[in-house]
């Protein structure tokens, strides 16, 4: 039998006073009442406020904030006008060092409790001299309203797209393609897709901005091939963004809520736009990922460098290599690498990137890392140094196995989400490995996402 809501600390609708505790991974505020945890969006640790309860479950409850009672040093103003509607952002309200701290505790608890690793050594954070306008790519969702276009974000917990003249942390080039493709659009009658009649044409405008060149990329997301007045948008968007090198159109005919559908085109110029990260040019294509903070790339692939400890006689395996950018960094300092990543653009982009720069010693391959590494094992192919950097869900369990079969020195581990990295930590921690240590990087300023590099070596 479930406890009734009578037996709860606190009911629906109360106002209480807490003191927040803690942050979680989400950054909302943590307090307990008579035990019973709260979980309150922008309340920070140490601070005293009057919260009303908003919801509760059995083992823990919502609230709002509704009035300080005292505040902690580390609150700041948010810079962002628009902070709160958008969600984009959940930690503009704690000073940029209070972020870097917060994000050191969180990977050090989640390595504690999901991977067991109590005692391993988590650094301070690597954060930017500058943490605004440091992203180099747009993907803005586009509507109706106020008889044009609107291009910005969905309103929380709703389809309405508001509209948004800037980001504060995308490279204000960024800001003006999107603000100019959208009025360009409007002008030559495009209608903006509606989700929810499956009607209309324009789905989303993707801007991608080379910051060490100042290349200029603009898709076009589209529900269906034909697109009204063509060569006039292309046209005046030559004519008013300078800088753009290629323009791009994706179709995506499905109705879903992912950005790119399977079919691209290039409307006009290059199908890829050129970055540079140190010493090495790439190549980025429509649809290949790229790291969205270029600066802080080059603190993260520094330190998987560092920790790879190559001297030149090594084989090197780097597994979800997206355009080559990690491989062909390594590629400086080993025998030979190679890259293995599912997308086939970025894999024909890696393989442009490495001629680009004239690298030899590197080779790549199309598929699952999970497929492709253990075929590789099983034809003699082992690395004597092994890099990682999978999507949010992690290491494919098979690929771990491989790991633990092939036996490299070391592995460096990339990971955009603690919580997988923990997991697969504690993976190869029981088959033999060793973590030396964990080196976060600040690649998503006044969000909760932190970049992690882990070093493992065997136990011999
Ligand atoms: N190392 C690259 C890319 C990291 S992002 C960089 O720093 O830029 C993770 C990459 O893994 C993406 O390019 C994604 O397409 C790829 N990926 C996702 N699942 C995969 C799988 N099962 N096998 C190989 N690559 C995969």
């Amino acid at each position: 039998m479930g406890k009734s809501k009578q037996e709860l600390p606190v009911q629906k609708n109360d106002i209480v006073e807490v003191e927040f505790q803690d942050l979680t991974h989400d950054g909302a505020g943590v307090a307990k009442v008579n035990g019973y945890t709260l979980f309150v969006p922008y309340g920070l640790p140490g601070e005293k406020a009057k919260v009303k309860v908003i919801g509760t479950k059995k083992g823990y409850g919502f609230g709002r904030l509704v009035e300080m009672i005292e505040e902690s040093e580390a609150r700041i103003e948010p810079l962002c006008p628009i902070y709160k509607q958008c969600g984009g952002c959940q930690l503009q309200h704690l000073s940029y060092e209070g972020q870097l701290q917060y994000k050191q505790n969180s990977v050090k608890e989640v390595l504690a409790r999901i991977g067991g690793l109590e005692n391993v050594r988590v650094h301070p954070v690597l954060g930017m001299n500058e943490p605004w306008r440091y992203r180099n790519k747009a993907q803005v969702p586009v509507g109706e309203g106020g008889g044009g276009l609107v291009a910005g974000f969905y309103q929380q917990r709703s389809h309405r797209i508001i509209d948004m003249k800037e980001c504060l942390i995308q490279a204000s080039e960024n800001d003006t393609v999107v603000q100019t493709v959208k009025e360009i659009a409007a002008k030559y009658g495009i209608r903006a897709y509606d989700e929810k009649s499956h009607r209309g044409t324009l789905r989303h405008i993707v801007a991608k901005y080379g910051q060490n060149t100042g290349d200029i990329m603009i898709v076009l997301i589209t529900k269906q091939k034909d697109l009204p007045n063509r060569k006039n948008l292309i046209h005046d968007i030559k004519e008013q963004i300078p800088n753009v090198k290629s323009i791009v159109q994706n179709i995506n005919p499905k109705r879903t809520n992912v950005i790119f559908g399977d079919e691209t085109r290039v409307l006009w110029g290059s199908p890829y736009i050129y970055d540079t990260i140190g010493d090495i040019q790439f190549a980025i294509s429509a649809r290949s990922f790229y790291q969205v903070n270029p600066v802080q790339t080059k603190v993260l692939y520094d330190k998987a460098l560092e920790y790879a400890n190559l001297t030149g006689t090594e084989n090197v395996i780097d597994a979800y290599c997206g355009i080559g950018t990690i491989s062909l960094f390594l590629a400086q300092k080993a025998k030979s690498v190679y890259g293995v990543e599912i997308v086939p653009e970025a894999i024909e982009d890696a393989k442009r990137n490495a001629e680009l720069n004239h690298i030899k010693n590197v080779e790549f391959a199309v598929g699952e890392a999970e497929t492709i590494i253990p075929n590789w094992y099983e034809e003699g192919i082992k690395a004597d140094v092994m890099v990682v950097d999978p999507p949010r869900k992690g290491c494919d369990e098979k690929l771990l196995q491989t790991m633990l079969d092939m036996k490299p020195k070391r592995v460096v581990y990339v990971s955009c989400n603690p919580a997988t990295l923990a997991r697969d930590l504690k993976v190869l921690e029981e088959g033999g490995y060793k973590t030396q240590e964990v080196q976060p990087v600040d690649m998503f300023p006044h969000t909760t996402h932190v970049e992690n590099v882990a070093v493992l070596k065997l136990n011999m």
